[in-house]
C-alpha cells in the first residue's frame, strides 16, 4: 500500500442515533440538572397554584398552536428515525407524539371561547376535560409501550407484524390508528357529552374530576418509573425522563394541586407542558444538525479517499506515472477513436539500457531513483492533453501519442532520449556511454489503418528490439509504420 494512503477513520458510527446511542455521563448529568431545576421551580409554584388569575383570551390559542407544532415536528423526526432504524419502539413513540398533537388539536377545536363561545363540534361543559384526559392518558401509555417495545422481543402479534412491515406501512398504520382513536373519542365527548361525568363545575374541578386527574397523574408517574427501570438507557431515554418529569409537574400543577381553570397552577402547568413538548424537539433538531455536519465531513473524507483509491489503482507507486492498467485503457480508448475517425496514433516503447548492470553497480535504491528521474523526463515529453507516459513494467516505459504521425512520434522519442541524456545519470558499467541512456521503438497507425492494440505493441516491441540490437541509445521505427 502506498505511503500516502491514509485510511479514513470516523469517531462515530454512521448508525449512531439518539435512540440507539448509550447515554453518557454528560447527557445524564445535563438531563438530571434540568429535572432538578424544574422540580425546584415546581416546589415554589405549588404554594401559589390556587391563586385565581382569570382567563387570558390569547393564552390558549398560543399555547395550543405551539404545542401542536412542536409535537408534530417531533413525531415527524421520530418517524424519520424509525424509517432508518426500523425500531418498533420509535414508531410507538412517534405515534405518542402524533397522538398528543392530534388530541391537542381536538382540544383546541372544542375549547370554550376559542372558535365558538362554548366550543365547536357541539361540545358540552365536560368535553374539554374529557379530551384533556384522553390526551394526558395516551402519551404516558405510549411512553410505557415504547419502553416495552425497546426492551425485548415483541410479544404482541400485532407488533411483530408491524416489525415485519415496510416502514411506510408502519407509519400509515400508526397515523390511521391515532386519528381514528382521537376522532372517535372526540365524537363521543362532543355528541355524547351528556354521558360524561361532571369533571368541572364552571371553571372549578369537581371531586370526580380530581379522582380522574389523580389517576392520570399516577399513570404518568408510572410511565416515568417504567422509563427509569428500562435500563440501559439510551440518550433518547434520558431526554424522555426530562419530558416525563416535566409532564408530571405539568399535571400536578394544572390539574391536581390547583382549583380549576385559569388559576396560577393552571397557567404554570401549561407552560411546563410547553417545555415538555419543546425539550425532545430541541434535542432531535440539534441531533439532525449534528448529523448533517457529520455527513458533510464524511462526504469530504470519502471524496479524498476515493481520489486516493483512484490514484492507487491508476498510478504506478514508484514513478507516479500512469500504471499498466491505465496505459491499457488509454491505448484501447484512443486506438478505437483513431480507427473510427481515421486519425493518426503512435506508440513509443522505451527500455533503459544496461539497467541490470546499473542496479548491480549502484544498488537497487539508486536504480529506483534513476527510474523516477527517467519517468519525469518522459512525462515532460508528453505535452498534449491526450498524450500519456506510462510505466509499462520494470524498466520499460510507454508513450501513447494520439493524433501523432510516425515523424512526430520519432521526434518525441528523440526528445525523450535527449531528456534522459540531459539527466546525466552516471553509468560507468554501460558499454553504450558514460550516462544512463534509453532505447525506443516506435509504432504508429495512419488514417485508415485497423491495427489492434496488441499488434501495435508488438510492432513497437520489435522496433525496440532492433534499437537494442543496433547498439542501444537510439530510436527504431516499426516495419508496419514504415510501410
Ligand atoms: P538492456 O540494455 O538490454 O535493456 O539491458 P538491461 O540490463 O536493461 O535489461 P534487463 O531486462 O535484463 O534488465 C532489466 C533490469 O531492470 C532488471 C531489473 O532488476 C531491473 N528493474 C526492473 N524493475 C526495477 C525497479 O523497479 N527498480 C529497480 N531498481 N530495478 C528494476
Ligand atoms: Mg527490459
Ligand atoms: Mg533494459
Amino acid at each position: 500500500m502506498p505511503a500516502n494512503y491514509v485510511p479514513v477513520q470516523h469517531p462515530w458510527s454512521p448508525s449512531a442515533y439518539l435512540s440507539n446511542e448509550p447515554a453518557g455521563s454528560r447527557e445524564t448529568g445535563f438531563a438530571f440538572a434540568t429535572i432538578f431545576v424544574s422540580a425546584a421551580l415546581f416546589v415554589v409554584a405549588v404554594g401559589f397554584a390556587r391563586i385565581p388569575l382569570g382567563p387570558f383570551p390569547s393564552f390558549i390559542p398560543i399555547y395550543v398552536t405551539a404545542l401542536v407544532i412542536c409535537d408534530l415536528v417531533t413525531a415527524v423526526l421520530l418517524f424519520g428515525q424509525y424509517r432508518v432504524l426500523r425500531s418498533v419502539a420509535l414508531l410507538v413513540l412517534a405515534g405518542g407524539y402524533l397522538f398528543t398533537a392530534t388530541s391537542t388539536t381536538a382540544y383546541a377545536l372544542i375549547f370554550p371561547g376559542l372558535f365558538a363561545p362554548s366550543g365547536l363540534l357541539g361540545s358540552g361543559p365536560q368535553t374539554s376535560s374529557a379530551l384533556y384526559m384522553l390526551w394526558h392518558t395516551g402519551f404516558p401509555l405510549a411512553v410505557m409501550a415504547y419502553v416495552s417495545a425497546r426492551k425485548g422481543p415483541l410479544r404482541l402479534p400485532a407488533l411483530v407484524r408491524v416489525a415485519r412491515a415496510k416502514p411506510w406501512q408502519g407509519i400509515a398504520g400508526v397515523v390511521a390508528l391515532v386519528v381514528l382513536v382521537v376522532v372517535l373519542f372526540t365524537a363521543f365527548a362532543t355528541s355524547g357529552h351528556a354521558f360524561l361525568p361532571m369533571f368541572m363545575a364552571g371553571d372549578r374541578t369537581t371531586v370526580v374530576g380530581k379522582v380522574f386527574l389523580v389517576g392520570i397523574w399516577l399513570l404518568s408517574l408510572a410511565a416515568l418509573g417504567r422509563l427509569w427501570r428500562g435500563k440501559p438507557h439510551t440518550v433518547l431515554d434520558v431526554w424522555l425522563h426530562v419530558v416525563m418529569s416535566v409532564w408530571v409537574f405539568d399535571i400536578a400543577l394544572a390539574a391536581v394541586l390547583n382549583t380549576g381553570r385559569y388559576d396560577l397552577g393552571w397557567y404554570v402547568g401549561r407552560i411546563y407542558g410547553l417545555l415538555a413538548a419543546g425539550f425532545l424537539l430541541i434535542v432531535l433538531l440539534s441531533e439532525t444538525a449534528r448529523q448533517h455536519a457529520r455527513l458533510m465531513q464524511v462526504t469530504a473524507e470519502l471524496r479524498v479517499a476515493n481520489d486516493t483509491l483512484w490514484q492507487i489503482s491508476m498510478k504506478d507507486g514508484l514513478t507516479r506515472l500512469a500504471n499498466r492498467r491505465s496505459f491499457d485503457t488509454h491505448l484501447a480508448e484512443h486506438l478505437a477513436v483513431a480507427v473510427r475517425h481515421h486519425r493518426h496514433l503512435a506508440l513509443v516503447l522505451v527500455d533503459v539500457d544496461h539497467f541490470k548492470d546499473f542496479n548491480d553497480a549502484y544498488g537497487h535504491q539508486a536504480g529506483d531513483e534513476c527510474l523516477k528521474s527517467i519517468a519525469r523526463a518522459l512525462d515532460t515529453c508528453c505535452q498534449r492533453p491526450a498524450d500519456l507516459a506510462a510505466r509499462y513494467g520494470g524498466e520499460e516505459f510507454a508513450m501513447v501519442l494520439p493524433d501523432t504521425d510516425r515523424e512526430g512520434a520519432v521526434h518525441i522519442a528523440h526528445a525523450a532520449q535527449k531528456a534522459v541524456a540531459a539527466l546525466q545519470i552516471a553509468h560507468q558499467h554501460s558499454s553504450t556511454g558514460v550516462w544512463v541512456s534509453i532505447s525506443s521503438g516506435v509504432a504508429s497507425i495512419r488514417p485508415g489503418d485497423g491495427l489492434s492494440a496488441q499488434a501495435l505493441i508488438g510492432e513497437a516491441d520489435k522496433a525496440l528490439y532492433r534499437a537494442k540490437n543496433s547498439g542501444r541509445n537510439q530510436v527504431a521505427v516499426g516495419e508496419a509504420s514504415q510501410a
